[in-house]
């Protein structure tokens, strides 16, 4: 028995990096995974067929995380696909640093859309099944950037930071629903994102990281398999850092 096994979960932003990571650490402990890509459909594909060659109920989908319509449908989609749902990880997120003097309206927009309007309309869409159904964990994968702030990213850390009072409210709100809600803060994790970083930017923050590494997608994962499943089964509104120490 894995720690989700009979539950399904549904991850947006999986068809590679921390979300990849979700979706494959999610099968392993026995969960049905529906999850969304963007543009890189490939991957996505590759990932649903190695999941299910692994016996798992797995199906990519498509869908805009920054689009409300897209939601609904994809919630839709879920429903009829995997006959529930109990697990949200609302995971997609981008980056568009630049300093504030140049940031555009655009890159702006389009993160905190992506990041943060992403984590409202995939759980406003899904309120009306997990009310019902008077149980869900939701995951919303925040920063550290969110809690602390950081130069050149004034669009990411607002985004960042939203989803951590969007969690909170939420975690108010529908508790007495028996539906819960956390965030999880990872610190510098090796992935796309973060390969665009300077060698010299990396090497800075590596010193500052009392562990002296960056993380794995595999560390985010495990720590979004403890708030998914029953183990944290008393435990709402909370953000658990996965830094390797960074703003401790
Ligand atoms: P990544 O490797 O760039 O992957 C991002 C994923 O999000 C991709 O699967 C991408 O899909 C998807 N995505 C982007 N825009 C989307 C949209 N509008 N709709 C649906 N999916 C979308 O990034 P990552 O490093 O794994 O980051 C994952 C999450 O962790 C993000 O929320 C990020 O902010 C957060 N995080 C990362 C770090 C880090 O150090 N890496 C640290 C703190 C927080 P397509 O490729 O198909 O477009």
């Amino acid at each position: 028995m894995g720690l989700l096994t009979g539950k399904i979960a549904l991850i947006t932003g999986a068809s590679k990096g921390i979300g990849r990571s979700i979706a494959t650490t999610y099968a392993a402990q026995g969960a049905a995974v529906a999850f969304t890509y963007l543009s890189s459909e490939a991957k996505a594909l590759e990932l649903q067929a190695e999941l299910e060659a692994a016996g798992v109920k797995a199906k990519a989908y498509r869908s805009d995380a920054a689009n409300m319509a897209e939601a609904e449908a994809l919630l839709t989609a879920v429903l009829a696909d995997f006959g529930g749902l109990d697990i949200i990880v609302n995971n997609a997120g981008i980056t568009k640093d630049g300093l504030l003097m140049r940031m555009s309206e655009e890159q702006w927009d389009t993160v905190v859309n992506t990041n943060l309007k992403s984590c409202f309309n995939m759980t406003k869409a899904s309120l009306k099944h997990l009310m019902k159904q008077k149980s869900g964990s939701i995951v919303n994968i925040t920063s550290i950037v969110g809690i602390k702030g950081n130069a050149g990213q004034a669009n990411y850390a607002a985004s960042k930071a939203g989803i951590i009072g969007f969690t909170k409210s939420v975690a108010l709100e529908l508790g007495s629903r028996g539906i819960r809600c956390n965030a999880v803060a990872p610190g510098f994790i090796e992935t796309e994102m973060t390969a665009v970083l300077d060698e010299k930017i990396k090497d800075e923050w590596t010193k500052g990281i009392p562990l002296k590494r960056g993380g794995d997608p595999v560390e985010v994962a495990n720590a979004v398999v403890f708030l998914g499943s029953d183990l944290s089964s008393y435990v709402t509104g909370q953000v658990l850092q996965v830094d390797g120490g960074l703003l401790t």
